[in-house]
C-alpha cells in the first residue's frame, strides 16, 4: 500500500506528499494538511505490540505515512534515537491510568512530535542548498520542545515567539539559553498575537526570499507522531485481541494533541470516546453544546498556560474529519456533523478553581502528583464517569502533558510539596539568557526576519 497523500482543509490546492506538506507547513490556499486516508492497523498488531519498545511501536506506525520519504530502516533509526525515554503508564485507580508524557528533554508531550519532526525535516533538507527558517509561535511548551529538538541540526534554523507575560519562568528559560540555530523573540502580547504574526508571515509575499515552514500544529509532522502515544497506550494495556475499547482524556489548548487520538482512531484503534477538556477558553465545548462557534478573544488567562487558546488551529481539522468546511479566518462554510461529533467527543471546560481543587484531590486520594494541564484531564475525565457511571470498569488514560516540576508555584500553593525538576530543568538558572523583544506590530517584526537579523543573532 502507498502511503497518504495531503490535501488542504480548504480544498483549493492540489494534494501533495509527505515530504511537500512537512516543508511547507500549510498548504498554499491557507488551510491546512490531512491524510486522504488513515492506513489501518491490522487486526491483530495492537495485541502483538504489547511487549515492544514505544520507538518500535512508533516506526510500526509512522511507517504507514513516510514510505516514499524514508526506508523502514531509516525510519526506525530516527524513532530509536528520538524516543530513548521512558512513556510511563501510571494505574491511578482501577482501570483507571495516567499516561506522563513528561519525560523527554524539555517535560513536555510536545518532544514527541517535535523530535521526530525534527528529524524527518533534517532528513529531507540532507542534499538541498539553502536553510530552512522554521517560524513558530509558543504560547509556552512548542518553543522549548522545537528549539531543543533543532538545536544543532544542520540548514535549519528556529524562530520562536513567545508571550513575554504568560509563560513562566521556567519555560522561558528553557528557550532562551539554548542559542546556536534558536533565536528566541519575546512579544508584548498574547499568544494569539504571536500566532497571528506567524500566520501572516506565512502568507506574506515579501518573505518569498526566505523558505519558512511551521513547526506549529499546523504542520501535519507535529500530529502524525501524536497518534503513537495512543496505539502505545492501547498496546499496553488493554485486552486487545479481545478489542477492548478504551477512553482517552486530553487536556486540550489548540487540539493537536487531541487531533492525534482521532487520528489512531480512525486508523482503526477501538476509542469508545474522547473526553476533551479545556481550560476556561471553552470556545470546543460551547461549539459542541449549541453547534456556534465563536473565538474568545483575547484568550483567557489560566493557570494551565499552553491551553490559553482562543481559537485552536486544529479545529478546521477536526470539523474536516467530521465532514464539514472550517476557512482560515475561523468562518465556518460547512457545518460538521454535529450529531456525530457529540457523540464521539465529550468535550468540557474546567475552572482554574476546579484546576487546583483536583491536584490536591489526586494528591490526597491516590498519592498522585499532577500538573495543571493533566489535572484539567483528569478533571475532565473524572465529569465524563461522574455522567456515565456505567463506564466505571471500562480502561481509561488521562493524558498529563507536563511534569509538575515545570509549575513549581501551583504545585506547592495546591499540595504543599515541590517536585524534583527532571535532569533537563536543572541548572538553568545560571545561564545567560537571549532575547529580542518586540511589540505585536507585524512590519517590524517581518523586516527583523526580511533583513536576516535571525542568521546574525546565531552567529553571535
Ligand atoms: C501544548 C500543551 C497542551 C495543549 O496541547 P494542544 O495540542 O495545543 O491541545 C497541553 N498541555 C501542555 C503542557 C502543553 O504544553
Amino acid at each position: 500500500m502507498t502511503s497518504p497523500r495531503f490535501y488542504s482543509t480548504n480544498h483549493e490546492t492540489d494534494p501533495v506528499d509527505l515530504a511537500h506538506a512537512l516543508l511547507q507547513g500549510q498548504a498554499g490556499d491557507r488551510g491546512l494538511f490531512m491524510p486522504d486516508r488513515f492506513p489501518p492497523l491490522g487486526p491483530r498488531e495492537p495485541a502483538q505490540w504489547a511487549e515492544w519498545s514505544y520507538a518500535r511501536i512508533a516506526a510500526a506506525v509512522l511507517s504507514r505515512f513516510t514510505e516514499g520519504m524514508l526506508t523502514p530502516e531509516r525510519l526506525a533509526a530516527l524513532c530509536e534515537d528520538a524516543y530513548d525515554y521512558e512513556v510511563p503508564l501510571e494505574q491511578v485507580s482501577g482501570r483507571q491510568y495516567l499516561m506522563r508524557l513528561d519525560q523527554g528533554p524539555t517535560a513536555s508531550f510536545k518532544d514527541f512530535a517535535a523530535r521526530m519532526m525534527a528529524r524527518w525535516m533534517g532528513a529531507l533538507m540532507q542534499g538541498q542548498d539553502g536553510e530552512l527558517v522554521i517560524l513558530t509561535a509558543t504560547s509556552g511548551d512548542t518553543g522549548s520542545a522545537v528549539a531543543h529538538a533543532y538545536h544543532g541540526l544542520a540548514r535549519t534554523h528556529v524562530v520562536v515567539l513567545f508571550p513575554i507575560a504568560e509563560v513562566s519562568t521556567r519555560q522561558r528559560q528553557q528557550m532562551t539559553t539554548i542559542g546556536g540555530n534558536v533565536t528566541t523573540i519575546g512579544i508584548e502580547g498574547k499568544f494569539d498575537d504571536c500566532q497571528a504574526m506567524v500566520k501572516r508571515a506565512f502568507a506574506d509575499p515579501a518573505l518569498a526570499g526566505i523558505r519558512l515552514t511551521s513547526a506549529n500544529s499546523i504542520n501535519i509532522g507535529r500530529l502524525l507522531p501524536q497518534s503513537v502515544y495512543y496505539v502505545y497506550a492501547y498496546a499496553k494495556l488493554a485486552r486487545a485481541e479481545a478489542g477492548e475499547p478504551i477512553i482517552f482524556s486530553v487536556p486540550s489548548g489548540n487540539f493537536g494533541d487531541m487531533m492525534g487520538a482521532v487520528f489512531a482512531w480512525r486508523m482503526g484503534l477501538p476509542v469508545r470516546q474522547l473526553v476533551v477538556a479545556t481550560n476556561a477558553n471553552d470556545e470546543v465545548p460551547i461549539f459542541l453544546l449549541t453547534g456556534k462557534y465563536e473565538k474568545i478573544v483575547p484568550s483567557r488567562v489560566c493557570i494551565s498556560n499552553a491551553m490559553n487558546v482562543g481559537h485552536p488551529s486544529n479545529l478546521a481539522r477536526l470539523v474536516d474529519v467530521y465532514g464539514g468546511w472550517m476557512d482560515e479566518t475561523g468562518r465556518m462554510r460547512t457545518p460538521p456533523d454535529m450529531q456525530r461529533l457529540r457523540h464521539d467527543l465529550y468535550a468540557v471546560s474546567i475552572s482554574d478553581d476546579e484546576t487546583r481543587a483536583t491536584i490536591k484531590d489526586a494528591h490526597t486520594r491516590f498519592g498522585t502528583v499532577l500538573e495543571p494541564h493533566g489535572a484539567v484531564g483528569w478533571a475532565g475525565l473524572q465529569r465524563y464517569l461522574a455522567e456515565h457511571p456505567e463506564d466505571n470498569e471500562t480502561l481509561m488514560v488521562s493524558v498529563e502533558t507536563a511534569h509538575p516540576a515545570k509549575f513549581p508555584e501551583e504545585i506547592q500553593a495546591a499540595i504543599g510539596l515541590d517536585p524534583p525538576p527532571p535532569p533537563s530543568l536543572q541548572g538553568l538558572e545560571g545561564r545567560p539568557e537571549h532575547y529580542p523583544v518586540m511589540s505585536t506590530q507585524y512590519e517590524p517584526f517581518r523586516d527583523w526576519l526580511k533583513n536576516d537579523e535571525w542568521r546574525r543573532a546565531s552567529s553571535e
